[in-house]
């Protein structure tokens, strides 16, 4: 048994040594000829391979927090359209390397969609990640220019990079130009989720030049789903009397009109 494990093991059938003894159990038990054996020991190092693939994959993209599907509450957005969502899910754009944009204003779902987006590409077997833009320019900008194209690598060998919170803040003309580097580089070879929480209309000033805002939107737009969330915040769903409250109460009191 200890050479048959040992032969294993080289042969980098890993999963294999540890359950061996159930397997060969289980087949006596239900009496399985060699071929039954054989195809249940594969089928056992198969299913950990993908197994341990599915957690590699899924650490890589680096969700700041699970989000999915089926945990999207289509009542609360009754504008959203629930069928495109669904659609989306296919990941069908993934595979056209069709881009997907989310826009509203905070507290709308775009992060929960786009990270639900990303976790149904992970168990496609899709390599994905997840980067906020802040933190996507901070790491290119670090170091030395020369190697800027070396830090791009991690945004541009996943099939899907989402890209959250673009437009919070504004971009210096450098920053832009790195944001056009990763969007042009992965256009028609790769899969791009962008939320944003401004109006395509704005980002000429928001990226500080309007011609590099329109050569990037030219790319990531045509090939691209726009999905408009609107409504009220989920954050505030249960706060809704206090933000009400709060409004009321910053509304500077009505001038008394002085009787003349
Ligand atoms: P945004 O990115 O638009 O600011 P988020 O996606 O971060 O908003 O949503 C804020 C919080 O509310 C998250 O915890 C998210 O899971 C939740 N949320 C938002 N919309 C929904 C919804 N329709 N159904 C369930 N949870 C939602
Ligand atoms: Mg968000």
């Amino acid at each position: 048994m200890e050479a048959l494990e040992r032969d294993l093991e080289e042969l980098g059938l890993s999963s294999i040594p540890e359950d061996l003894s159930a397997l060969i159990s289980a087949a006596t038990k239900k009496k399985a000829g060699y071929e039954e054996f054989l195809a249940s020991v594969l089928a056992h190092e198969r299913a950990a391979r993908a197994a341990s693939r599915q957690a590699i994959l899924t650490r890589m993209a680096r969700f700041p927090v699970p989000k999915t599907l089926a945990g999207f509450d289509f009542a609360f957005s009754p504008n959203l359209d629930a069928g495109l969502i669904r659609e989306l899910g296919s990941l069908r754009f993934a595979k056209e390397c069709a881009n997907v944009l989310f826009l509203g204003p905070p507290g709308v779902g775009k992060t929960h969609l786009a990270i639900a987006l990303g976790m149904e590409a992970v168990s496609a077997g899709m390599k994905t990640y997840f980067t906020t833009l802040e933190e996507m320019i901070t790491r290119l900008m670090a170091g030395a220019p020369a190697m800027v194209s070396r830090r791009m690598g991690r945004y541009l060998s996943c099939h899907l990079l989402i890209i959250d919170e673009v437009g919070y803040l504004p971009l210096s003309a450098a920053q832009a130009h790195l944001l056009f580097q990763v969007i042009s580089s992965r256009y028609e070879s790769g899969s791009t989720i962008i939320t944003s929480n401004k109006p395509v209309v704005e980002w000429g000033d928001y990226l500080s030049d309007p011609t590099l805002a329109a050569a990037l939107l030219d790319r990531f737009l045509h090939h691209c789903h726009v999905v408009a969330i609107g409504g009220a915040s989920y954050r505030l769903k249960d706060k809704m009397d206090l933000v009400a409250q709060a409004k009321a109460k910053k509304t500077p009191p009505t001038k008394r009109r002085t009787e003349s």
